[in-house]
């Protein structure tokens, strides 16, 4: 797929697979995307931190479960709470003003996973302990998990806490791992970034075990990566999984 994308079509996108209102965003429907979806009535979005494009292609011999369409997505910001707040709004960073996780209270632009339950659509949302504080009011299902040193001890527990919620068969679910980003930040060696990819993809491969064929898995990051690795990745990948069997 050569046209380029951005991080805000990823919502319009969902919320056109599951029948979801979402009037007035800055995002577009990605065609190639809904037609990869089209038989799927729920979907689960994992946002890997620092997934950008080019970095997912160097990493992409240890993700082996990260396999299918790749689209390449502008990046809309360069930290986390802004970026995936247009991941999931739809909206650009000027639009929904969220740059810290005290602002999701305040912000008028709701994401997707709030207009998901406003139409009766149950929700789910895994990620970092305050993140989730600040969606809890407002989604069903909502886990955090405390910040780690151990990043790999957290990633697992988001892991298992999104594992845990999938028995409540929410239609729409997003997690978020950490461990490229924390690897990245702390300068560690390329094969220590290789290692943080093979045990993100090892959570993949186990969550969509406990998925139907009907959910369609998303795989995106927020931003490009940080650091020594960036070289020129300055764009961000998106991957519509096949089928894990
Ligand atoms: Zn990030």
């Amino acid at each position: 797929m050569t046209e380029l994308y951005s991080l805000v079509d990823i919502a319009p996108t969902i919320a056109k697979v599951i029948g979801i209102p979402l009037p007035g965003v800055d995002g577009n429907v990605i065609p190639e995307l809904v037609d990869r979806l089209q038989r799927c009535d729920r979907a689960i979005l994992i946002i890997v931190d620092s997934l950008g494009y080019l970095t997912y292609q160097r990493l992409s011999s240890c993700m082996p479960h990260v396999r299918g369409a790749t689209i390449r997505c502008r990046a809309v910001a360069n930290h986390t709470t802004p970026a995936i707040a247009s991941i999931l709004s739809g909206c650009y960073p000027h639009t929904h003003g969220i740059l810290t996780n005290a602002d999701v209270l305040t912000s008028s632009i709701e994401s997707i996973l709030e207009r998901a339950e406003e139409c009766g659509i149950r929700s789910a949302v895994v990620i970092e302990s305050k993140g989730a504080a600040a969606m809890k009011t407002k989604i069903d299902l909502s886990l955090g998990v405390p910040d780690s040193r151990d990043i790999l001890d957290y990633d697992a527990k988001i892991r298992k806490y999104s594992i845990d919620l999938l028995k409540h068969k929410p239609v729409l679910m997003t997690i978020h791992f950490r461990a490229i980003d924390r690897y990245a930040h702390e300068k560690r060696s390329f094969d220590e970034l290789k290692s943080a990819a093979e045990s993100i993809d090892d959570h993949i491969k186990e969550i969509c075990r406990h998925i139907d064929r009907n959910t369609g898995v998303i795989v995106c990051g927020d931003h490009p990566i940080h650091g020594r690795y960036a070289e020129d990745d300055q764009d961000v990948a998106l991957v519509i999984l096949d089928h894990i069997e």
